[in-house]
């Protein structure tokens, strides 16, 4: 499918795009290139980008740039295109929502599709209790609000979060986030009363589940006492921090301290939310049920949006007024979600996670077998990763790492690096690529690690 003008064909983006891997220029070309040499001089520095080309198109498991080049898209713009890049009923139901009305404000005049969209989150997130929602634009807005909830239901102010942890940009949430650089280094200071304990990192730590939980309720009974403690905030599966899986009953003694305490527990889905880890929730895989739960990235097929879901008693604790915001639920990104959710329940997009998974899982560990700098291959479902370390000692290996980004970058494959020693390489493709250029694109990433 194109669309011609007078000066250009430019493909349309969506689940039509051809879906193939193919380089007609080095990357940059020359027309990304004159893009980015405008980006540089337009954009402030501070945010940067990791592929180096002007996108298109995307759709399917391929991103079209300016050139015509088309890129195997293994990290769905941060886990967000689960469903696809301009998923074709995403596409339409934002369509139709653009053209009856953009915004009301949803505090002024409220409409029905934020309302559906909390009763989608009500009903599919873990937990058989009574529930409500509230929407925001961003995973670090609804962080915080999670935050402002479960410091107004308790009537304490302290909140614990974990080394590696990863939740957002804002003020807080850089509070929240453990890494210095880029996150943090020279934007303090930091919002106070937020602490920092060990979490879980098997790989690292070789502690069990409850011995690492143990080391941690130890910790914020002596440093900071439950009485002080409203919330303790945690990704089920750490993002950023390495795509790191919590050793087996650690995740549920935590909640369990927490609710013996009074404590709100909050699980941070942002990033293992809707069907990305082969669950609906990632909170289900290890059998707990969060107090809240903040969405956002996969919820909306790539428009803004983000929710606080979580029990009736704790959400209804802000007095009327106290939540909200001036775009919080738009219309057209309601629209948008309420089309992805659909995706995800009636598209088969858990099972594809699933798949998707095991795909990633058993060519990364066959490479593992013969490399042993590969020192582990961890993840569920489309959220897997390979951390790379010196076979010697163990430690991490960044350098590495970059290399093999920075080939499979070159050879037009999109892959992400991650990992509070930047040593770790994470594949969250869209669940809509298809198994031949996953294959493709883990070809190339095998090439590129042999060559470094
Ligand atoms: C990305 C992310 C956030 C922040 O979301 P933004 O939409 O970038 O503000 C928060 N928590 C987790 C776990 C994330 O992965």
């Amino acid at each position: 499918m194109t669309l011609t003008d007078e000066t250009s064909t430019i493909p349309v983006g969506g689940p039509t795009l051809e879906q193939v891997r193919r380089l007609v220029t080095e990357l940059p070309g020359p027309r990304s290139a004159e893009i980015l040499a405008r980006k540089a001089d337009a954009v402030a520095s501070g945010v940067a980008h990791s592929m180096p080309i002007s996108v298109v198109a995307a759709g399917g498991g391929v991103v079209v740039d300016a050139d015509g080049n088309s890129l195997i898209d293994l990290g769905s713009g941060i886990a967000v295109t689960s469903v696809g890049n301009a998923h074709a009923g995403v596409a339409a139901a934002v369509a139709a929502q653009v053209a009856q009305f953009t915004h009301t404000c949803f505090m002024v005049s409220p409409y029905e599709s934020y309302i559906d969209v909390a009763e989608a989150l009500n009903r599919l997130t873990p937990g058989d209790f009574s529930k409500k929602s509230a929407l925001f634009n961003s995973g670090a807005e609804a962080v915080e609000n999670a935050i402002k909830i479960a410091r107004k239901h308790t009537g304490r102010q302290a909140v614990v979060a974990f080394d590696h942890g990863y939740h957002g940009r804002t003020n807080l949430t850089m509070a929240l986030t453990a890494k210095s650089m880029p996150y943090k280094s020279g934007f303090g200071p930091f919002a106070p009363e937020v602490y920092r304990v060990p979490g879980s990192y098997p790989y690292r730590d070789g502690l069990t589940g409850p011995d690492a939980a143990a080391r941690a309720i130890t910790l914020i009974e002596k440093q900071i006492g439950a009485d002080n403690l409203a919330a303790v905030i945690i990704e089920p599966i750490q993002g950023e921090g390495g795509f790191i899986v919590p050793a087996d009953g650690f995740l549920d003694a935590v909640v369990a301290w927490c609710r013996e305490n009074g404590v709100v527990f909050i699980a941070d889905e942002v990033q293992t939310g809707f069907a990305r880890t082969g669950a609906m929730f990632a909170s289900e895989l290890f059998g707990i049920e969060p107090d809240l739960v903040t969405t956002a990235k996969g919820i909306a097929g790539g428009l803004p949006l983000a929710g606080v879901t979580g029990r009736a008693e704790i959400m209804d604790a802000a007095h009327a007024g106290g939540l909200g915001g001036t775009y919080g639920g738009n219309p057209i990104a309601c629209a948008a979600a309420i089309a992805s959710i659909d995706a995800f329940e009636n598209e088969g997009l858990v099972e594809r996670a699933q798949q998707i998974g095991g795909i990633l899982t058993s060519r990364l560990e066959t490479m593992q077998k013969g490399d042993p700098r590969i020192g582990e291959v961890r993840g569920h479902g489309a959220m897997i990763a390979a951390e790379f370390v010196d076979p010697a000692t163990g430690a991490p290996d960044a350098a590495l790492t970059a290399a093999v980004a920075k080939a499979c970058v070159a050879a037009g494959v999109i892959v992400l690096t991650c990992g509070t020693f930047g040593n770790v390489i994470r594949f969250l493709p869209p669940l809509a690529i298809g198994d031949d250029l996953l294959a493709e694109g883990l070809d190339i990433v095998a090439a590129a690690l042999a060559a470094a």
